[in-house]
């Protein structure tokens, strides 16, 4: 599992996350669900040491890895934009994580083969990206970040570029997919249908504080702030 301690962080002098404090069990589905600008992306690059945090701490199953590069924390990160190397096939882009840490080419056609059957992309390795839909563009960039067999996944509104019945159909996929190899993940989200279909937990952000924490039926049924209820409510 992963635990977040006190984390604060500001830019100069704007201070964009207060004493941030959670935990995601073993194989749990969390969401990080608030606004625009309340400071989700910025957690998920913490974690992942693409930024370093004021104060605090970031321990995965039990180790602390607060002070650990990015490049030797072993964590899949899914971007907003997918960021996958248009000119690569979809095979080296999946293998590429495998192909910087100097895995053997049999090693890394094993493991790409494996990825390709998870998402459902099976004998489309040597397709072009840019030839792929955006549904399938969001599998390779989920198979990349899973080739690794990452201790914690971390997904940044992967499905928010998706037009509506294909991001309705990766919702169900991607959960899918989470529990089938039961990897514990942080999902960022503005969207909260989206969040309270999917998750285990809710963790509602506002200005850079978390406002509650909760499983979605207790949520969405007792919002203990006019922010949450409002923020609940809402069809965005
Ligand atoms: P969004 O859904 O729009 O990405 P978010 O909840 O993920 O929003 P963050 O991207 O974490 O929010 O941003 C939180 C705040 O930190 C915003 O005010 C943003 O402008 C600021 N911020 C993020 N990264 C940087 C940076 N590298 N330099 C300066 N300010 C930043």
């Amino acid at each position: 599992g992963l635990v977040i301690k006190n984390i604060n962080k500001s830019f100069g002098s704007n201070q964009v996350l207060y004493d941030i404090n959670f935990e995601v069990k073993d194989g749990d589905f969390v969401s990080l669900l608030g606004p625009s600008g309340c400071g989700k992306t910025t957690i998920l690059r913490i974690i992942n040491g693409l930024e370093t945090a004021d104060t605090g701490a970031v321990i995965v199953n039990g180790e602390d890895i607060t002070k650990v590069p990015v490049e030797k924390r072993n964590i899949g990160m899914v971007f907003q934009n997918y960021a996958l190397f248009p000119t690569m096939s979809v095979a080296k882009n999946i293998g590429y994580g495998l192909n910087i840490r100097k895995k053997s080419k049999e090693e890394i056609a094993e493991k790409v083969d494996w990825a390709l059957k998870l998402v459902k992309l099976e004998g489309m390795g040597d397709r072009k990206i840019t030839k792929l839909s955006g549904g399938q563009q969001q599998r390779v960039a989920l198979a990349r970040a899973l080739v690794i067999e990452p201790s914690i996944l971390l997904l940044d509104e992967p499905l928010s570029a998706l037009d509506r019945k294909i991001r309705a159909e990766m919702q169900y996929e991607l959960r899918n997919i989470q529990q089938n190899i039961g990897i514990t993940t942080i999902f960022v989200t503005h969207d909260q249908e989206e969040a309270l279909t999917m998750s285990d937990k809710i963790i509602l952000m506002n200005k850079g504080v978390i406002e509650q924490e909760a499983d979605p039926i207790n949520l969405y049924n007792y919002p203990k702030s006019i922010f949450a209820s409002d923020f609940l409510g809402k069809a965005n």
